[in-house]
């Protein structure tokens, strides 16, 4: 009597929930209802949940972006894995090698204020 096999079957469950909140999701933001891409970051450490703009950054937007505060993330596809976001740590950046898409956090546009700038 072992509880191996029980604990086998949490982690292919544990394992299939992970996939399906890590693989890039495409919607509108619950809040502004701008069009995001949302994911789970694949990492154990850390997993943290991103909503950002579905626009692929270039370097000069990149770091536009993160002056203004966002955090960026690469978007990695696999064929196996779907798309992933994760995490792009400044010696990623600074390695200059990554190939991936670049994303911004996505920031809630400001409320429409019908009128005010005509
Ligand atoms: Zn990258
Ligand atoms: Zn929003």
């Amino acid at each position: 009597m072992t509880g191996r096999p029980r604990r086998m079957l949490a982690d292919v469950v544990q394992a299939a929930v992970d996939a399906r909140v890590e693989t890039v999701a495409r919607g509108p933001c619950p809040r502004c209802g701008a069009d995001t891409v949302a994911a789970r970051t694949p990492d154990r450490v850390a997993a943290v949940d991103v909503r950002a703009d579905p626009t692929p950054l270039d370097p000069v937007a990149e770091i536009l972006a993160r002056l203004d505060g966002r955090l960026t993330w690469c978007l990695t596809t696999g064929e196996h894995t779907g798309d992933r976001i994760r995490w792009r740590g400044t010696e990623h950046i600074a390695a200059g090698r990554c190939t991936h898409t670049v994303l911004a956090d996505h920031r809630c546009r400001p409320r429409p204020v019908q009128g005010v700038l005509l």
